[in-house]
């Protein structure tokens, strides 16, 4: 067993194939004991329930090397959770949750040499999925499904410094009332993709989607939540059953009010009222938190105090303590960390 030869520093957000991963199969009302494979490739049916009706959902978080040398992966039991809230609505089995949590440990131990090293900024990036496999023409659920999880090692989120980026208000809407939008459903990102390569060609880093009924309330991005710091140093993160719950928002606020001592509120987010934060940030797995300076809506361009050269000072704060906890700097809250070795 040795480390891969692999430039951890310099390494991208693409797909890189591991040794293994683990499979299981649902097929008469039962899921079968699972395996690791180390075939990437799957075999199906050309009217699989996935393909023509696109009825599969995801999940996705990180394993990483923390200072003392452990590997560990944080909060996977609330993947479990979101992940068995998101096969209820698209009408497939759960795949339990201590059942999913051991498959996520047991996946990354059988990768452990793709595991970076402390101090890389790189991780190893976890993709649990579930898809309906087998053919259905008449519009209904599957009735067998396989539920995967691969790992892939992607490098630093931000690759010298965390630059403030540019985001616009979309003409698209992302999720409608009552919908998937709460979900981590393939389908919510079908729908984006002509949005953000759009968002690109005019030179946008993301699109802010507001809620489709009135169009006057903050949403959320294509794959992050919204939180904004208040110039009364206040953290305000939307309030909508068409965002999907992110777990690292969820874990920032209460390090806001548990580590930091700050206000937090989540609430219904006008447009309008933007314009008077101090700080905006994006919070995600993969960036944690993601600054924004610059919201742009039709033309008129919404400047954030905190500018185009650094993340907030809040902001930082969060994002300090945080990567602090999850890195084995600051003591996390009982059941954060999930040890793996
Ligand atoms: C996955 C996802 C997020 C971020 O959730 P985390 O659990 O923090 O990674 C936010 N918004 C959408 C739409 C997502 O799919």
């Amino acid at each position: 067993m040795a480390k891969k030869d692999i430039d951890w520093s310099n390494l991208g957000f693409s797909y890189i194939k591991t040794d293994k991963r683990y499979v299981s199969n649902f097929k008469d009302g039962a899921w079968d004991e699972g395996t690791m494979s180390t075939d990437d490739q799957i075999t199906m049916s050309e009217c699989a329930c996935v393909l023509q009706y696109a009825q599969t959902i995801f999940e996705g978080l990180k394993a990483y090397t923390t200072e003392d040398g452990r590997v560990v992966c944080f909060r996977p039991d609330l993947n479990a959770e979101r992940m068995e809230q998101s096969a209820k609505r698209l009408e497939m089995p759960v795949f339990p949750k201590e059942r999913f949590v051991d498959a996520i440990v047991k996946t990354v131990q059988e990768n452990i040499d793709y595991v970076p090293p402390y101090g890389s900024g790189a991780t190893l990036y976890i993709r649990p999925f579930m898809f309906g496999s087998n053919a259905v023409i008449g519009v209904k659920p599957a009735d067998e499904y396989q539920f995967r999880i691969f790992t892939t090692p992607v490098g630093p989120y931000f690759k010298g410094g965390a630059k403030p980026i540019t985001i616009r208000v979309s003409d698209f809407d992302r999720a409608a009332p009552h919908g998937t939008g709460h979900i981590k459903a393939g389908l919510n990102y079908a729908m984006s993709l002509h949005a953000i390569v759009d968002a690109h060609d005019k030179g946008f880093d993301e699109n802010m989607y507001l809620d489709p009924g009135s169009r006057t309330k903050v949403e959320e991005t294509g794959g992050a939540n919204f939180l904004f710091v208040t110039k009364d140093n206040k953290i305000i993160t939307p309030k909508s059953d068409s965002i999907l719950p992110s777990i690292t928002r969820r874990s920032l606020m209460v390090v806001a009010k548990e580590y930091l001592g700050l206000e937090v509120e989540e609430r219904e987010v006008l447009l309008e009222e933007i314009k008077d934060f101090a700080e905006c940030g994006l919070c995600g797995t993969a960036a944690v938190i993601s600054p924004v300076g610059k919201i742009v809506d039709h033309g008129k361009e919404i400047c954030l105090p905190s500018g185009m050269d650094e993340m907030g000072p809040t902001t930082k704060k969060l994002y300090d303590t945080l990567t602090g906890i999850q890195m084995g700097r600051i003591d996390a809250p009982e059941g954060w960390i999930k040890v793996i070795q």
